[in-house]
């Protein structure tokens, strides 16, 4: 099978590491990929989001199925052309993105399909919206209802953080036009989980949850980044709760969008907070997680591409989909100064001697080969240590070698990821 996988990061460098892996991948192209991924494939110059660029490249090369990794080029209807192409592709259409790409929208899901998730309402008129706030007092959040690169929510402890919120939005168009119209929800309290499931029409087969470390320092303090490292499983959120996660949460999500007309085929990220009375939905992303999906994707254990493939086809429940037990974790290796400015270029080394290390996977995202064909810091995120253990401890004893094995000047990371999960 010929592949096209779409990204750089260090999610795709996890995806293009697991894709070599299987026997029926006869070849591999990444656009426009990084230098991890350039071991496993043949990177091309196109950018993620260019959508005629990347099916033009696909019929080219006879390509049989298009992995996309973020979410933008889904949101500019890519697996809409890849269709119109006859190109099979492992990511939902651009009217099934909208689970993703608008808060409101999936809202407007949740009440139809009864998943239990914080009361919220739509406004576009910022007087309406202040009124709402009055009604419901604080603390509450604020949400830009498009896409904001993840930051477009303020949870807001005072009433007047909250107007302030709005203003910013609606007003002042702080987040552009996703913040011409906002969702303001009730504060829900509680640990942050992620599920994870291939999901094709009404099947779903879970892949398996994690935890995220969104801000810069230890302790969750600072600013706000990508994500900082992942640890799978969470605390509190075994398997038997994620299966039933996977049921109140993702199934009737799947049954609703398929009684719309607008089947979601791909890899579900379901953003759920486990408050007193029982999960609650945040938010659904249309693509792994990254850190998340480095931390995932080593614990599968049958071959990634067929089920791709079945589930682009709509014959998932058919594939052999296994993982291993293990628990497992990646930390992020950033640049100096991330995430208001990385300071780029700063020489690399270790990484083949971490990845020497028992149970221990680096990819990349943040690099690229110099002149001397040296790899260098080139981006935020420069790169991810990834471990498997029996155990979350165990995991994190592996990665944190890994990442004393790697050093390059200014780098930073945090020291506690997966702690939340001991
Ligand atoms: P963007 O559109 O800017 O990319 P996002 O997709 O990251 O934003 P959400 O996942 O909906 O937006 O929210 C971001 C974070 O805000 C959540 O991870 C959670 O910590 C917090 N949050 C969102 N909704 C609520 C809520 N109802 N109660 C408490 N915290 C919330």
């Amino acid at each position: 099978m010929r592949v096209l996988l779409v990204g750089s990061g260090g999610r795709e460098h996890a995806l293009a590491a697991t894709l070599a892996r299987s026997p029926h991948l006869t070849a591999l192209f990444i656009a426009p990929g990084n230098p991890g991924t350039a071991e496993h494939g043949v990177n091309v110059a196109i950018g993620a989001e260019d959508v005629p660029a990347l099916i033009t490249f696909a019929k080219e090369q006879a390509i049989d199925l298009i992995v996309p990794g973020p979410e933008a080029p889904l949101v500019a209807g890519l697996a809409d052309a890849c269709a119109q192409a006859h190109i099979a592709c492992a990511g939902p259409t651009q009217a099934a993105a909208r689970l993703e790409g608008s808060k409101s929208f999936t809202k407007e899901i949740c009440y139809a399909a009864g998943i239990p998730t914080a009361r919220g309402e739509r406004f576009t008129n910022v007087e309406d919206a202040i009124t709402y706030l009055h009604e419901c007092g604080a603390p509450i959040v604020v949400k830009a209802d498009g896409l904001a690169a993840g930051k477009g929510v303020v949870v807001a402890q005072t009433l007047a953080e909250a107007e302030d919120a709005v203003r910013d939005m609606m007003t002042q168009g702080s987040m552009g036009d996703a913040g011409k119209s906002v969702v303001i929800e009730d504060c829900l309290v509680g640990e942050e989980v992620s599920l994870f499931a291939f999901c094709s029409g009404e099947s779903a087969v879970l892949i398996g949850a994690a935890q995220d470390h969104k801000r810069i320092g230890d302790g969750d303090t600072g600013p706000n980044t990508g994500g900082m490292g992942a640890v799978s499983p969470p605390r509190g959120f075994d398997r038997a709760a994620q299966e039933e996660a996977l049921n109140t949460m993702v199934r009737p999500m799947l049954r609703e969008m398929a009684h719309r007309g607008t089947p979601f085929r791909g890899i579900i990220f379901a953003g759920l907070m486990l408050t007193d009375t029982g999960p609650q939905l945040i938010e659904y992303n249309v693509r792994f997680g990254d850190p998340e999906a480095q931390a995932l994707l080593l614990r599968l254990t049958s071959d990634l591409l067929p089920a791709l493939k079945a589930l682009a086809e709509g014959t998932l429940d058919t594939a052999p989909i296994t993982f291993s037990d293990q628990a497992s974790i990646s930390v992020v290796m950033a640049a100096q100064g991330y995430p208001a400015k990385p300071i780029t270029g700063a020489v690399i080394n270790g990484i083949a001697d971490a990845n020497a290390m028992p149970d221990v996977t680096v990819f990349q995202a943040g690099t690229k080969q110099n002149a001397q064909g040296q790899i260098v810091v080139s981006g935020g995120r420069v790169l991810a240590v990834c471990a498997l253990g029996n155990t979350v401890k165990d995991a994190q004893d592996k990665a944190y070698a890994g990442v004393k094995a790697i050093t390059w000047d200014g780098a930073q990371y945090r020291k506690d990821i997966g702690a939340r999960a001991l």
